[in-house]
């Protein structure tokens, strides 16, 4: 079978690999699609985490199933939440499946990864329906943790970002109001928004210092600042606000399948509509990281389809 190999930085190569059977405890899945991740994305371009997760936000059916796999048989559909599935398959344990539901469309399930992501965000940094909040990025971080806000019923929610077709997304996609964070000071607009007070949760979803300081002065007194972006480089952000305003920041890096299946299941929010490009495995470098990486004025999410 075919499956993508990371050589390095900027290097990764569609080769042929043994087929392997599941052992016990697991299945094997043809993989429908792989979303290309954010921190795929930050693999490719600066090298590989320590526990690379290269390649996790897939589903498809399973095709062969192992011994004690209880509970599961070929055909079932499921997410299978874990890294090497910019892949033809992938052999995976029962205890990262989750099973999609018969009528659920693929392209839905497709997303239910990055969405668990925002899932866990919010909940971790306990954010309530009652709460105003900021999400400085509209990549598909932010965009997924406004429609996880928009699931529980949060009301106001900025965000920001330099792309305009971002900026559209985040609009079409219910955001409170948009702007472009280049041309109006973000703390300045939020103060003036919420009439000097500053919004209860402020989520950093890009992992640069100029968002992480917007959300650090954008919060409220005794506020939250969320941060899900990945950082590649050190920020330095003014610790005298962080200390007077007494600022709760908390990191997430985590994943709630569960309540994002939920809310897939009974909510109204779309996130399979952030998807703008689906492309056959042999052109993921070309057609996905390569354009991703070009900071691509219409790409957002992009499919793998093996
Ligand atoms: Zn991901």
């Amino acid at each position: 079978m075919k499956k993508t190999i990371y050589y390095g930085i900027r290097d990764i190569r569609v080769e042929e690999v043994p087929d392997t059977a599941p052992g016990p405890g697991e299945v094997k899945v043809k993989i429908k699609y792989c979303g290309i991740c954010g921190s795929d994305l930050h693999e490719y371009l600066h090298g590989p985490f320590p526990e690379s997760p290269f390649g996790h936000e897939a589903c498809g059916n399973i095709v062969a199933v192992g011994l004690g796999a209880e509970g599961y048989k070929i055909g079932d559909r499921v997410c299978t939440l874990m890294a090497g599935a910019y892949a033809e398959a992938i052999v995976c344990p029962t205890e990262r499946l989750l099973k999609i539901p018969d009528n659920m469309d693929w392209k839905r399930a497709a997303v239910l990864e990055p969405l668990s992501g925002a899932a866990y965000a919010i909940e971790r940094g306990h954010v309530t329906p009652a709460d105003t909040v900021f999400i400085a990025g509209a990549g598909t971080v932010g965009l997924m943790l406004l429609l996880g806000l928009k699931a529980m019923g949060v009301q106001t929610i900025y965000m920001t970002d330099v792309l305009e077709n971002r900026r559209k997304m985040a609009e079409a996609l219910g955001a409170t109001l948009v702007w472009n964070p280049a041309e109006i000071k973000s703390p300045a607009k939020i103060k003036e928004l919420t009439k000097g007070r500053g919004v209860d949760v402020a989520i950093e979803a890009v992992g640069i210092e100029a968002t992480l300081k917007d959300c650090l002065a954008s919060a409220r007194y005794q506020g939250m600042v969320i941060v899900q972006g990945i950082f590649t480089e050190r920020a330095a952000v003014h610790m005298l606000g962080f200390v007077t305003r007494e600022t709760t920041m908390i990191g997430t890096n985590f994943i709630n399948p569960a309540l994002a299946m939920k809310w897939l299941e009974t909510g109204t929010i779309r996130p399979e509509s952030i998807i703008t490009d689906i492309i056959p495995l042999a052109d993921i470098a070309s057609k996905g990281f390569e354009v991703l990486a070009g900071k691509s004025k219409t790409a957002i999410k992009i499919l793998v389809e093996p």
